[in-house]
């Protein structure tokens, strides 16, 4: 063990809000910490014992980072995955493994390792280039409607989009990419699954994501998700067959379709904290940033239940607004019972841009849902 209060050091490739989250366990147990972001304003910077700015694409500077940490983790994927291989073969533990994060990196990678698997997700096919796609198209081989994704660096649906005609077809990014099925949702489900190197296991429940109509970005998370025990079983049992197949450290974000037919198909998977965990620092017994840690470490997992009911509402940028940021109202939400605010301390707003997240709890979620919703109008990210 050996890393309470000692030199022994965990460092984390990205400085966000998500590294800034998991800050605040490191701190708490006092363990020394290191960052590397490209941003000299990270979030994470004020709360970490070391900050190193850099590209976290580039391989050299990852491995000058890496070299110094005891345990290597992320907070976002699109860093130097051959750094991290280099690294595990010199000894340095990364968690997730490096295999994890090549495979997720790469969205086509994914999806043929979930078939691979007898994973169940949405039918697909992949191609290299967006010609090849066009020309699949022309011939009768894909047909509209159909989802597609670039293989790589989608964040946020930006690298997805739905191709009705062939105008939506022109407008996509060039390179290689998938065509999936339309999926009839009925619901977006997440469970976020934990695993340390001993093997030890924990999954919480599942939870509700409710999307912005026109931004593609995740509006409300419902801790627990409203759905009947037995999808709520299914459910877990393909997010543990993903954390099986995947046999990564740390937490696992599974991204699940809940389809009209009542079946549970995997969308997609983050091996980090994830958005749709934020609600467990108030309202579980262990939030995901602590577990994570736990995992890290090889300690004990904590235990994942609610409680009480969680509500979180992104707190994005407003359209129509970009500079330096002023939370307006903030005052006015702050008076409403368990209403609890985390601002990341990005300086700039600018349209949908993450500032912060507010989680609402409740013993009823339905009534930590309408206080959301009263929070979402009252509460505006604006630059003034
Ligand atoms: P990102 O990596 O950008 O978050 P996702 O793969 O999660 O992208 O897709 C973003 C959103 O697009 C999903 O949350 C869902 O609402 C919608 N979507 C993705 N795939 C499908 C599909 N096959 N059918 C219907 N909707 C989909």
């Amino acid at each position: 063990m050996g890393f309470f209060s000692t030199t022994k050091t965990i460092g984390i490739l990205g400085g966000g809000q998500l590294g800034k989250m998991l800050l605040n366990t490191t701190r708490q147990w006092d363990i020394n910490t290191h960052v590397l972001d490209p941003s000299a304003e990270a979030p994470a910077r004020i709360a970490c014992n070391k900050f190193v700015q850099g590209d976290l694409m580039d391989y050299q500077t990852v491995m000058d980072f890496g070299k110094n940490t005891d345990i290597l983790t992320i907070e976002i994927e699109n860093v130097n995955s051959s750094a991290l291989a280099d690294l595990e073969k010199q000894g340095v533990k990364v968690y997730p493994q490096a295999k994890v994060i090549e495979i997720i990196q790469n969205k086509c990678h994914q999806k043929v390792f979930y078939k691979k698997n007898k994973i169940p997700t949405a039918a697909f096919q992949l191609f290299e280039s967006k010609e090849a796609l066009k020309d699949a198209v022309a011939r009768g081989l894909v047909s509209f409607p159909f989802v597609w994704k670039s293989e790589s660096m989608g964040y946020d649906g930006y690298g997805v989009k739905m191709i009705r005609s062939n105008q939506d077809l022109e407008k996509v990014n060039e390179g290689g990419c998938l065509a999936e099925d339309l999926v009839n949702i009925d619901k977006e489900i997440g469970i976020i699954v934990c695993r340390n190197p001993s093997g030890e296991t924990v999954s919480y429940p599942s939870v509700e994501m409710e999307f912005h109509p026109t931004a593609n970005q995740v509006e409300y998370v419902l801790s627990p998700a409203r759905i009947p025990k037995q999808i709520e079983k299914k459910a877990q049992e393909v997010a543990l067959q993903v954390s099986q197949s995947y046999e990564h450290v740390g937490l696992l974000a599974v991204e699940l379709f809940l389809t009209k037919d009542g079946e549970i198909w995997v969308n997609e998977v983050a091996p980090r904290p994830h958005n749709s965990g934020h609600y467990s620092i108030e309202a579980s017994y262990t939030s995901q940033f602590e577990q994570h840690i736990r995992a890290l470490l090889d300690l004990p997992l904590g235990s994942t239940q609610n409680k009480v009911s969680g509500v979180m509402v992104n707190l994005v940028g407003s359209i129509n607004h970009k500079g330096p940021v002023h939370y307006k109202n903030i005052e006015h939400i702050m008076a409403i019972e368990g209403v609890n605010p985390h601002i990341y301390g990005k300086k700039e707003t600018r349209p949908f841009r993450k500032m912060g997240h507010i989680t609402i709890v409740n013993e009823e979620l339905e009534i930590a849902r309408q206080i959301a919703e009263q929070v979402k109008e009252t509460i505006k990210v604006i630059s003034k």
